[in-house]
């Protein structure tokens, strides 16, 4: 369905190789009037627009300045006030450490019509495409989504150190790179096993994806060691050991067989698919 004039669409762009984004999001992006789009998007993914389309780049760089929130807020609505056809675009899922829920608070105060458009978060993408899920029958019943507060507009933690120490499951930190150390200490602090698998993903389901794979206790000197950097996920769990398990895996595919020698897996060689081309721009 195409987009239509005076609504605001805040769409899911995925985690980065174009094949996740959702059918709905290049629709959308085919026929919007005007697209706001962040910086994490995957490659190519306004290949798609219409010519005429006013392409509007509104994302953040950490530590950099950029387009304050309140501002992003204010150009969509006059956007849809003024008739247009609006996308908002988003890495991941706009709901998910993507400030959607602020942004549709903005819209619906100013009495503009919205609609979400979920993404594949990258929690859960990035993770299966090191050959982690974050799931597991025997490893885990449960999975916590939590932010590691890199937002530069944010300086304090309000985390639950003692109720995450002893979550059920899976821990995966989203903007966990930087404060990764502090992080890790107050886990450990709070009784998390220091030796419980851990994993980074930097550049998850993009080309040049690199996982490492250590424990609690040593994955921010392995991340340093390798040189980590934005975007990247720490995985906290058992789990992140199917990292290692999962020889040869790459690009959410397994390339060898199950007969293989498990060699532990510490770094992923660069993605080897082609991105999907989405048609000529
Ligand atoms: N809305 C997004 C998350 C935005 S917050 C989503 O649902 O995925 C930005 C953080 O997301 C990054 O700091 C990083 O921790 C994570 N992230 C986003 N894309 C990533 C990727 N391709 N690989 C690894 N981490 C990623």
């Amino acid at each position: 369905m195409r987009a239509r004039a005076g609504v605001v669409y805040l769409v899911g762009a995925g985690p980065g190789d174009p094949g996740l984004m959702t059918m709905r999001s290049l629709e959308l992006i085919a026929s919007a009037d005007a697209i706001f789009h962040d910086r994490l998007i995957p490659p190519g993914a306004l290949a798609g627009a219409r010519e005429d389309a006013e392409l509007v780049y509104v994302g953040k760089v950490p530590g950099k300045p950029s387009v304050p929130q309140e501002e992003i807020g204010k150009r969509l609505i006059e956007a849809a006030q003024a008739g247009k056809s609006v996308v908002r675009l988003k890495g991941g899922d706009p709901f998910v450490f993507g400030r959607g829920g602020e942004e549709g608070e903005a819209l619906r105060a100013a009495g503009v019509e919205f609609e979400v458009v979920p993404g594949v978060t990258a929690g859960v993408a990035a993770s299966a495409y090191a050959g982690i899920p974050v799931t597991h029958r025997d490893d885990a019943s449960a999975v916590a989504f939590v932010t590691g507060h890199e937002d530069p507009e944010k300086e304090e933690t309000a985390l639950d150190w003692d109720a995450l120490a002893h979550f059920p499951g899976t821990l995966v930190f989203y903007m966990g790179v930087k404060r990764l150390n502090d992080n890790a200490a107050a886990l450990i602090a709070a009784g998390r096993d220091a030796d419980e698998p851990a994993a980074a993903i930097e550049r998850g389901t993009m080309d040049g994806q690199r996982t490492a794979v250590a424990t609690l206790g040593t994955l921010a000197e392995a991340v340093e060691r390798e040189g980590i950097g934005s975007p990247a996920l720490i995985v906290v769990g058992p789990v992140s050991r199917d990292a290692r398990r999962l020889p040869g895996w790459s690009g959410g595919r397994c390339t060898e067989s199950a007969s293989s020698s498990p060699a532990p897996v510490r770094r992923q060689a660069a993605w080897p698919r082609p991105f999907v081309r989405l048609g000529p721009r």
